[in-house]
């Protein structure tokens, strides 16, 4: 810092480096659409501090939803989840910062609505583990994957909000 106790460019490009480190893929279920949750979903990671770098709002495929359930196929719930993701609209996002994965799991909550914590967004709204309002990625594989499957890289936009000396040491 200066002597008035700004940041330097030095400093800048630190941290530009730790927000860059780390992206995650979240989906917004037909669910979470109609029930009109889409704002509130994405303020909480806005509030958080997270940076949205991809956003879009479509109807799924059968053969997208099929890819991005893929791990799940032989699971007895896997042809309803595949129905229910594509009953209506979705919105999907990806959003960066540091340790971006894990964090996005706490905010969503526990798989089963009923058993997620107050506070968290499944906990607050949810009561049914087929209806579970997002969908978030679980480790640094599986989030680079789905990055990949739902965005086309010109889909996603790299900027630096001026909010991030205040986020970031
Ligand atoms: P998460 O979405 O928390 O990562 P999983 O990857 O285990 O959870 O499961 C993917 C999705 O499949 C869940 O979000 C949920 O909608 C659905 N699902 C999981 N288990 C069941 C189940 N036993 N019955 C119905 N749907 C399920």
């Amino acid at each position: 810092t200066n002597d008035r106790g700004q940041r330097t460019k030095h400093e800048f490009n630190k941290f530009e480096e730790i927000a860059l480190a780390e992206r995650t893929f979240l989906a917004i279920k037909p669910d979470g659409v109609q029930r009109g949750l889409v704002g509130e979903i994405i303020r909480r990671f806005e509030d958080k501090g997270f940076t949205l770098v991809g956003l879009k709002f479509l109807k799924v495929s059968r053969e997208l939803a099929e890819q991005h359930y893929d791990v799940h196929r032989e699971r007895p719930f896997f042809a309803g989840l595949v129905d229910f993701i594509t009953s209506g609209p979705v919105v999907a996002l990806v959003w960066e910062g540091e340790g971006v994965i894990a964090s996005a799991r706490k905010i969503i909550g526990a798989t089963n609505p009923l058993s997620a914590e107050p506070g968290t967004i499944r906990g607050d709204f949810g009561v049914n583990i087929g209806r579970n309002l997002i969908h978030g990625s679980d480790a640094i594989e599986t989030a680079q994957q789905e990055v990949s499957l739902w965005f086309k890289e010109e889909e996603l936009v790299s900027w630096q909000p001026t909010i991030t000396p205040w986020l970031h040491e």
